[in-house]
């Protein structure tokens, strides 16, 4: 009973993080406009088409008033929100919820943001490392306040030397701030071993898909791929496979 009330919650806040994704990234209307509107013919929601995946899947993916395509990334980034936040209450001991809790649901709203408009806010990545700073240092992160902000440093300088290399050599733009504010959160809720190690992850993942991708004859694929969902996936990853992963390195 337990869990199936825990699902239905964190469908919803699926559905507030698709929400707030969306609107941090496509106008300038702020949380307090409560009212959810088609974006293409501005009708109001009714009630009936809100309900997380459901509504999504009883419609096609389409909008009931105009019949436009609504993004398939609303039931994937509900479903994801279960699958990534629902093993934080079953996995970690209760003093580290509340951080991992908010680690990833910044996660997840930037991999909507960054695959749906590549880009990244600021509010969900550098805005959030005074947090991590702050949980660390009262203990509701495995992790030293010294880690964390080493990890923020780690995290920024890494992909900023990446970045500086890939334009030395390219004299192309690589990766945006976006990915170095992600790469720094991500560093100081995880330290430095577990920022370097996301960006493995991230990277192995990445490449990975853009592999599949060229080897599916995508003809669609313009070589330009978001990064930040791979290093939020990395992340994910990491935080819930660190013991082993820390157990087979050292
Ligand atoms: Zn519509």
């Amino acid at each position: 009973m337990t869990l199936i009330v825990l699902i239905i919650m964190l469908l919803c806040w699926g559905s507030f993080l698709n929400q707030l994704a969306y609107r941090l990234v496509h106008d300038n209307i702020t949380l307090s406009k409560s009212r959810s509107t088609c974006p293409h013919c501005l009708t109001n929601l009714k009630a009936r088409d809100l309900i997380p995946v459901l509504s999504w899947c009883l419609l096609w993916g389409r909008c009931r008033s105009c019949q436009h395509s609504i993004s398939i990334l609303y039931p994937i980034i509900e479903l994801l929100t279960i699958v990534t936040i629902l093993p934080i209450f079953y996995y970690f001991s209760v003093t580290y919820w509340l951080a991992y809790f908010i680690f990833c649901s910044a996660l997840i709203i930037t991999i909507r943001t960054d695959l749906e408009t590549f880009l990244i806010s600021n509010l969900v990545s550098i805005y959030l490392i005074p947090l991590g700073l702050i949980f660390s240092y009262f203990n509701y992160l495995p992790v030293t306040v010294i880690n964390s902000g080493l990890g923020a440093i780690l995290g920024y300088s890494l992909l900023w030397l990446t970045n500086f290399m890939f334009a030395y050599f390219t004299n192309k733009q690589g990766l945006g701030t976006g990915d170095l504010f992600l790469l720094a959160f991500i560093g100081s809720f995880t330290g430095p071993i577990g920022c370097w190690l996301s960006l493995l992850l991230g990277s192995l993942l990445g490449s990975l898909v853009g592999i599949m991708q060229i080897l599916a004859g995508n003809n669609q694929f313009s070589g330009k791929i978001p990064f930040g969902p791979y290093l939020a996936l990395g992340a994910i990853t990491y935080i819930y496979w660190q013991d082993l992963i820390l157990r087979i390195m050292l």
